[in-house]
């Protein structure tokens, strides 16, 4: 009987090994600490260098591993030990309380409408709100709903409301809204215990915090922003709705400029180049020329590393059809006009040798990305740079330090969706094989041919 494989982490590249080892017949269980499966690509508009829309292609993926019998969804939980060796690793599991009866919820959002209680909603990066309960985004899979214990009114109460109700329960709006009797206040966090053949790490990557990086006024000037924010503000489903609105006052913005490398291939922060802001970058210039009719569209950059396929053309296309400026030239500060809150970019123009400043309604920072790593397995080796190191970057790039467990996405290094899917494929047929039992084979050998 083949063992299962536990993938950890739930974006596009743990999604697209669920689905290969699942096709291959391995059972699979596919764990993610949020309450979706998804991951960054949930939170994209459109990729490069098709402008496909992001969700229209991972949205039919992440509805296919709901249909596959032999994939179980481990949402909410988390990986806090892994002992054993390839082909019987013991892992054990923290699964989060969620409030809600996963069962029973029809993801119906009557409770989301009712409950009182308002936060930053950390999907859209704090841009707006969401409500103590909650579906993490409207194309969510599993959509169910779960309680944010921490900001609910009826789990944790505020202090001086608590006093005020003296010894009665606060709240419990959504308990008294929800037609399928969903709502547990007394969930209670899980330990479950799995047996597999291997792992697969797939735990991506976050935004590299920028207010590190003081030159470039993030969280200071209200009108600089992440390109993961503008990539909300952006889409349709965003805080927004598709509208691209500032901070400051509301209006849309006629002249943004876009920073590269920001804490990437910079000796301060990180050394390495994140690999795909250079295109994001193009791609998001060229998405708010869609959206805002003659906005003026800036990219600062050292070099634009435009090396996979069709990438070199879209480049070209964003500066002849599009009419997006490339300035060669590292950008030195930003400062911001206290009366209309535009933004002085200072910078020095490489290809005149001349320092420069100019003003803009709105800059983007090109953030580096910083791996996710999940600390519990003891001998994982990382890189110099705090991805997951490879066994063998050249013959072996899915393989860690560890035999039996694999790396895929961004918490191998920085890439983009491409080639996470791909070592996805790669990653799945390898576990495969230790699942199965089976080293591939050659089935006959022919002998030395002729000539
Ligand atoms: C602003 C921006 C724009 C981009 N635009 C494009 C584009 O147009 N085209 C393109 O090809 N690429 C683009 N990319 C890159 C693309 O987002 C990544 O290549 C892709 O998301 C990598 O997928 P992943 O599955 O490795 O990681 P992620 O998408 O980060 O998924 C990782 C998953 O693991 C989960 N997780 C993390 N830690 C743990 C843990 N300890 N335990 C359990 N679960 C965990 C997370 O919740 C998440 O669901 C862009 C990236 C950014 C930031
Ligand atoms: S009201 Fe009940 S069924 Fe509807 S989303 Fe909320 S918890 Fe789920
Ligand atoms: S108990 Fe009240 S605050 Fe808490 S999730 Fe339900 S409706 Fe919201």
């Amino acid at each position: 009987m083949a063992k299962p494989v536990l993938i950890i982490g739930a974006g596009i590249a743990g999604i697209q090994a669920a689905l290969d080892l699942a096709e291959l017949g391995v059972d699979v269980y596919l764990l993610d600490k949020k309450p979706s499966i998804g991951g960054k690509m949930a939170q994209l508009d459109k990729t490069f260098p098709t402008l496909d829309c992001a969700s229209c292609i991972l949205t039919p993926k992440m509805a296919a591993i709901l249909k596959y019998k032999n994939i179980r969804l481990l949402m909410y939980s988390e990986v806090e030990s892994v002992v054993g060796e390839a082909g019987d690793f013991r892992v054990r599991i923290r699964m989060k309380p969620k409030y809600v009866d996963w069962d029973k919820c029809t993801g119906c959002g009557t409770c989301i409408q009712k409950c009182p209680r308002k936060v930053p909603d950390e999907f859209n990066l704090g841009l707006n709100d969401r409500k103590a309960i909650y579906i993490l985004f409207p194309q969510a899979v599993p959509r169910k709903a779960v309680i944010d214990a921490e900001n609910c009114l009826r789990l944790n109460p505020p202090p001086e409301l608590k006093e005020r109700a003296k010894g009665r329960e606060l709240c419990g709006v959504c308990e008294i809204v929800c037609p399928t009797k969903a709502i547990r206040y007394d969930d209670k966090p899980k330990r479950i215990e799995l047996n597999v053949a291997s792992i697969i790490i797939a735990t991506g990557g976050e935004v590299y915090d920028p207010t590190r990086i003081p030159e470039y006024g993030y969280g200071k000037y209200m009108n600089v922003y992440t390109h993961l924010e503008f990539e909300r503000l952006v889409s349709a489903t965003g805080p927004t709705g598709g509208r691209i609105l500032r901070k400051s006052d509301n209006k849309e913005p006629k002249k943004i400029a876009w920073i590269q490398c920001v804490g990437s291939r910079d000796r301060r922060f990180n050394h390495y180049c994140s690999a795909f802001c250079c295109m994001a970058s193009t791609k998001e210039a060229i998405l708010a020329k869609e959206h805002v009719k003659g906005v003026d569209a800036t990219i600062f950059y050292m070099d634009i590393r435009s090396f996979g396929k069709g990438f070199n053309e879209f480049v070209e296309r964003a500066k002849e059809e599009f009419g997006i400026r490339y300035i060669r030239g590292r950008v030195v500060k930003i400062e911001e006009e206290s009366e209309t809150k535009n933004l002085i970019v200072y910078y020095e123009d490489t290809f005149e040798s001349k320092l420069k400043k100019d003003v803009f309604d709105m800059v983007v920072l090109a953030t580096a990305i910083k791996p996710n790593i999940p600390r519990v397995i003891e001998g994982l080796a990382l890189d110099e740079d705090g991805f997951i190191k490879l066994k063998d970057p050249y013959l072996d790039p899915v393989s860690t330090s560890i035999e039996g467990i694999y790396v895929i996405g961004i918490a191998a290094s920085a890439k983009d969706i491409p080639d996470s899917v791909s070592e996805a494929s790669a990653a799945a047929i390898r576990a495969c094989q230790l699942a199965k039992g089976k080293e591939l084979e050659v089935l006959a050998d022919g002998g030395e041919l002729d000539g």
